[in-house]
């Protein structure tokens, strides 16, 4: 109650201009940039700013690392249970604070508060619920090698880590990774995008009403090549979890990997959506329509190549337009939006820029290739329709390039090996989606597509114990589950021999 208390009294703020200044937690205390510089923080669907975050540089890292440096001892030797119900009572905190997280969270990215309420936030609270909850059974090898010789693994917390997370689900990839840096033990120094900072600041404040330790979670705000590149570069700093694009993927591994940190990247996608003719035909529709402009087709997982078999394409390309048009686009924080703002002006042209080159490339737009202009307070907002586009070769940049938007490409095929050789075509390999009732048919496509993650007749159903990354320039490792236990603890293999 405290708690809702303290973070409840910026309701109501938040959807106006306001002055607020978003601070950094550093060694248990919010606290402002060293620099006393602040960035500008837009509201996506009014086209404006509203808040202002932390300029934050090296020096404010350096501040971070230490803090983490100095608690690693105090919370790696906290037991397993004290560190398990500390993440409890985060989780909790972010469920009593659901609605204005949801509000937060819709107003910094642009994103349906429906959406925030029904999947960022929950799955915010559950990240922590599940790391939380795993630790507690957690177990590692023993080897028998003889009757004298057993060899047992210790998984050890590696020290301070670094996690680094993208805008299109702050909340929820944010602690994606720090859920479970913490629970193995590890202490944290955390950069979310600069682009939507605002959920990380509440995190942290409610991170105090948790009652964690100073030092042991810090988040250090700011621009990635500052603020980012300092957490990579740092010595102290052992391992570094990073979501986001394959361009600043490459970037970090090219620093840490002489420094030999350990590294997990979850990068871009341009994921396959396959739909042969003897599917669940309303079931692949409809699906489809939310795998493909969800979060306004912001999400890494979206399928944004549908490749259609040539038997059903015209009745498939009617339906899905079709349902396209009933989508509501508009007012995020109106609780109808279906689909809402792209978060910057700069993605807003990007992605302009990219239904401008598939004409270019000779592509017919089926469905919208327009800016929205939503009437009332949003009418500066950058809003982009659902756009469906068709008669593009393959293995042209529109359907090769990640565009990040609610930009979707329709391509004919006429059998398994055709559509397998277009599927597998791009540099990526994140997810792929298969609809058809033919069992067979599916696990045999699931074995030979390109993808860390299949879907097989379903879109983004997610078990917090699989693994979750991708191939090719899809990422490196894998999160969730043990995956995630794994990358923050430090096998070490001890070898006894019991006769004197
Ligand atoms: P981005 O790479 O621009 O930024 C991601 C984060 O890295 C931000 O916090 C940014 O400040 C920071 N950063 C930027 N330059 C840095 C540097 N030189 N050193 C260290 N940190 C730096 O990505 P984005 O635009 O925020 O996110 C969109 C991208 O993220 C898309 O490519 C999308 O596919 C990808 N993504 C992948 C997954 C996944 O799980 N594979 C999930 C979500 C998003």
């Amino acid at each position: 109650m405290v708690a809702e208390q303290k973070v409840f009294k910026m309701k109501g703020e938040m959807n106006k201009r306001t002055d607020e200044k978003i601070l950094n937690y550093i060694n248990g205390e919010l606290c402002a940039p060293l620099s006393k510089l602040y960035l500008e923080n837009y509201n996506p669907a009014l086209g404006e700013v509203y808040s202002y975050l932390p300029d934050s540089d090296e020096r404010d890292v350096e501040q971070a690392v230490e803090a983490a440096k100095k608690a690693f001892p105090i919370w790696s030797g906290y037991s397993i249970e004290e560190r398990s119900n500390i993440l409890m009572r985060l989780a909790s905190l972010i469920e009593e604070n659901l609605e204005f997280l949801a509000e937060v969270e819709s107003i910094d990215n642009g994103k349906p508060i429906a959406l925030a309420r029904k999947v960022d936030i929950p799955r915010a609270s559950a990240n922590f619920k599940f790391f939380a909850t795993a630790i507690l059974h957690a177990s590692s090898e023993s080897h028998a090698t003889n009757s004298q010789t057993l060899n047992y693994t210790l998984r050890q917390p590696i020290g301070v880590v670094g996690c680094i997370s993208p805008w299109n689900l702050p909340l929820y990839l944010f602690s994606w990774k720090i859920a479970p840096a913490l629970a193995a033990g590890n202490t944290v120094v955390a950069k979310p995008s600069e682009i939507t900072p605002m959920s990380a600041y509440i995190l942290s404040k409610l991170a105090v009403e948790a009652g964690f330790p100073a030092g042991v979670l810090n988040i250090v705000h700011g621009e990635g090549p500052k603020v980012g590149a300092s957490i990579v570069e740092h010595l102290n700093v052992k391992a570094i979890s990073f979501t986001g694009g394959t361009q600043t993927g490459a970037t970090i591994a090219k620093i840490a990997a002489p420094m030999f940190k350990k590294l997990s990247l979850e990068l871009g996608g341009k994921n396959p959506n396959i739909i042969f003719e003897n599917c669940d035909f309303e079931k692949a529709v409809a699906t489809s329509v939310r795998s493909s402009f969800s979060n306004q087709g912001q999400i890494c997982l979206c399928g944004s190549r549908i490749f259609v078999q040539q038997s059903i394409y015209n009745h498939f390309k009617q339906a899905f337009k079709e349902r396209c048009s009933l989508l509501k686009i508009g007012d995020p924080i109106l609780e109808e939006t279906q689909m809402g703002a792209l978060v910057s002006k700069a993605h807003f042209e990007k992605v302009l820029s990219y239904i401008d080159l598939a004409k270019q490339e000779g592509g017919t737009i089926l469905y919208g290739g327009k800016p929205v202009k939503v009437s009332g307070r949003c009418a500066n907002g950058w809003f982009v329709e659902p756009t469906i586009i068709e008669n593009l070769a393959y293995d042209c940049r529109t359907n090769q390039e990640e565009i990040f938007g609610p930009v979707v490409t329709l391509t004919p095929f006429e059998n398994e090996e055709e559509v397998l050789a277009m599927a597998n075509s791009t540099q990526y390999g994140l997810s792929a989606t298969i609809w058809t009732k033919n069992l067979n048919k599916a696990h045999r496509i699931a074995q030979k597509i390109d993808a860390g993650i299949v879907w097989i007749n379903c879109w983004l159903i997610r078990d917090l114990r699989t693994p979750f990354g991708g191939i090719k320039n899809s990422g490196v490792g894998r999160e969730g589950g043990w995956e995630a236990l794994r990358f923050f603890t430090e096998p070490k293999n001890v070898c006894i021999e019991t006769n004197d």
